[in-house]
């Protein structure tokens, strides 16, 4: 049996790698945090349903010894690292983003050389490397540009993992994906942020939808999808990287629209913006070409952005219909 281990196993990407691996027969472990009991629960939520089929194990980024240990006792066969500090605030003073990303990865890289080094690696790239592209769809040669102490982090971790490849012979695949979405998205995101307030309106319990830029547009994908293809990479007999996106950008009005529109409501009786939410401008969309692992791999999504959508706006009737109960 295959064993596993997924930094952030709690997360969106996360929970569905770990169903995702014991579908595929592995043996699943798993990084949480340590926290407090409160903060536990609220997290383990997205792997609450498969809790007594994975290892959990609590250890932090930003303590060395502990990933080793993890690794020591794991002795994973695939390493999935998503764990990450990953909101993209633009605020530069973020600078702690920077190093527990950076540094975190350093130890996990340096524990896998060490205890088990031919474990093949995934790490989490990401868009936001490309930040201020100057061109738009981007693929696997484009310049990298970040615009957020995020996109540093992640392309510092990405220029680390090369040296690793390189120099050690590790077996280690970064996948830059693009925003990919699902009923597991955080609220902080814009797309959870919709689709959840357009539901409590439709309930009552919110007025008004408070937004930013709604001609912002994004490359929206759907999560599963995504893990299936970091599962994808590391099944190759050579280390590679690739784009993970859909290729199709819509904007957040777009997005907007196709929500209130499902739940039978006009979004321009409630939706509003507020310079509080805006960011600075966005010139050239980020969109991914993702021909590489299309061609290579035969990777394909599985849903279009309205079926996203649909399945994301149904959970959080889910979630109200739940609260009204109490
Ligand atoms: P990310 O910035 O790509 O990681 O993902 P987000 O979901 O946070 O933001 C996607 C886009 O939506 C960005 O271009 C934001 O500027 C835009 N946006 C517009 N209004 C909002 C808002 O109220 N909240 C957030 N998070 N983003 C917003």
């Amino acid at each position: 049996m295959k064993k596993a281990l997924i930094t952030g196993i709690s997360g969106q990407d996360g929970s569905y790698l770990a169903e995702l691996l014991l579908e595929k027969g592995y043996e699943v472990h798993g990084i949480i945090r340590k926290v407090s009991f409160e903060d536990a629960r609220h997290r383990l939520m997205n792997i609450a349903h498969i809790q007594d089929k994975i290892y959990l194990h609590g250890a932090s980024l930003e303590n060395q010894l502990s990933l080793y240990k993890v690794v020591k006792d794991v002795q994973p066969d695939e390493c999935y690292h998503l764990a990450a500090m990953s909101f993209v605030n633009y605020g530069l003073e973020e600078a702690s983003i920077l190093t527990t990303n950076f540094n975190g990865t350093h130890y996990l890289l340096e524990a896998i050389r060490e205890i088990v080094p031919f474990c093949h690696l995934y790490f989490a790239g990401s868009s936001e490397m490309f930040g201020y592209a100057d061109i738009s769809p981007q693929n696997e040669l484009t310049p990298f540009r970040p615009r957020s102490m995020y996109g540093i982090s992640k392309l510092a971790g990405y220029h680390l993992v090369n040296i690793y490849r390189k120099r050690y012979g590790i077996f280690i695949c970064t996948g830059i994906l693009y925003n990919h979405e699902s009923p597991r998205r955080g609220f902080e995101f814009v797309t959870r942020k919709i689709t959840s307030t357009a539901v409590k309106i439709k309930i009552g319990l919110e007025h008004k939808l408070i937004l930013g830029n709604l001609n912002a547009r994004r490359d929206w994908g759907y999560a599963p999808d995504y893990v299936r293809a970091m599962w994808m990479m590391l099944q190759q007999d050579m280390p590679d990287d690739y784009i993970v996106a859909t290729g199709k950008t819509h904007s957040v009005q777009d997005f907007v629209k196709i929500t209130f529109k499902m739940l039978n409501l006009n979004y321009k009786d409630y939706v509003v913006t507020d310079q509080k939410f805006y960011r600075t401008a966005e010139e050239v969309p980020l969109s991914g070409d993702s021909q590489k692992i299309r061609a290579g791999l035969g990777w394909k999504t599985t849903k279009n952005l309205t079926e996203i959508i649909e399945e994301m706006v149904k959970e959080d009737l889910k979630i109200e219909g739940l609260k009204c109960r109490y």
